[in-house]
């Protein structure tokens, strides 16, 4: 069986009534760097393919202190944005140009790991997303969205449409590290974002990419580093907190054993540039 049918919606109702029309069977497509492979393989036979290219979702814009990312929106334009270095940096490290040009900043909430070097970046950055379906519309945190391996609580009959993103006031860190320098899958992803009141850390993020079932926030590790100046101390207890806490896997980039040793050496280089004085991304 091959597909029999593509659909290209022109607006954003269109493309929810055609889901809600066709049902869980119809496969939602947006840029089809992921999906389009499994077809050609032979891995994924859908009937029916949706594609979300025309169909209004692809704007990104600054509102106040958000940055509004279209689910469409490809990963090259996440590159032309100054509102969130962290995202510039996270969408440098994914993929190649011609990928970039094609691949989506909300297909890359779906792509399975090693995948999805913006969505660590996303999570860190306490993003949250916007699904839509004829029934209406709900916002949840994106750390809530991402549910296990390959899924989510996108539900059959909804689109994911928006994915809104604090715009942080403090500087932050953003690491992958490859078997390559460039267009490489991620051994371990690291974004990290602090916040400081008087010489002290009040809050802090960390995401952690390529060890686990999907972008994993590393809490542990987040609260060791509250109330502390981020000293040496701190940064090492966060890193093996990381390193113990993450759920790394053996794969033909990396062993599970070195994942997990990367991680917490890169959460530690990580937060290195985020100490005061430290010249990080962002600064
Ligand atoms: C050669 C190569 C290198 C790559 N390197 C990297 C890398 O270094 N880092 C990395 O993170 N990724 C990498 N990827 C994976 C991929 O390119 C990106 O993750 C990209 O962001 C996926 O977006 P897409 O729009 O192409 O997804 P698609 O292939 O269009 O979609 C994949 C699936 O996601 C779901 N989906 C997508 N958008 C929506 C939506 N709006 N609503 C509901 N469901 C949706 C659908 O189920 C769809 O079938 C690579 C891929 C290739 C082919």
């Amino acid at each position: 069986m091959t597909v029999r049918t593509y659909l290209l919606p022109r607006s954003r109702p269109e493309a929810l009534g055609l889901l809600d029309e066709h049902g869980p069977e119809l496969l939602v497509m947006a840029g089809g760097t992921v999906a389009m492979p499994l077809i050609n393989e032979g891995i994924s036979l859908p009937e029916a393919v949706m594609g979300l290219r025309l169909a209004g979702l692809g704007g990104l814009e600054r509102a106040g202190d958000e940055l509004r990312i279209g689910a469409t929106a490809t990963l090259t334009q996440l590159l032309d944005q100054d509102a969130v270095p962290m995202l510039r940096e996270a969408a440098r490290n994914t993929a190649s140009w011609s990928i970039r040009n094609m691949g989506t900043v909300g297909g890359n909430l779906f792509t399975p790991p090693p995948g999805g070097d913006v969505a660590v970046a996303l999570l860190a950055l306490d993003a949250r997303v916007t699904l839509a379906s004829t029934r209406g519309e709900r916002v949840l945190p994106l750390a809530d969205f991402l549910t296990g391996f390959m899924s989510t609580e996108l539900a059959a009959d909804e689109l994911l449409v928006e994915i809104s993103v604090p715009i942080p006031g403090e500087p932050t860190a953003y690491l992958k590290l490859g078997r390559k320098h460039a267009s490489t899958p991620s051994v371990v992803t690291v974004a990290a974002r602090l916040e400081w009141r008087g010489g002290r850390v009040t809050d802090a993020r960390i995401a952690l990419g390529a060890v686990g079932p999907h972008p994993i926030r590393a809490r542990e590790a987040e609260q060791l580093l509250v109330g502390t100046r981020l000293d040496a101390d701190a940064i090492a207890a966060a890193a093996v907190a990381a390193a113990q806490g993450c759920e790394p896997f053996t794969d033909g980039i990396a062993t599970d054993w070195y994942r997990r040793r990367m991680a917490g050496l890169f959460v530690g280089r990580a937060l290195e540039q985020l100490t005061p004085g430290a010249a990080g991304e962002g600064r």
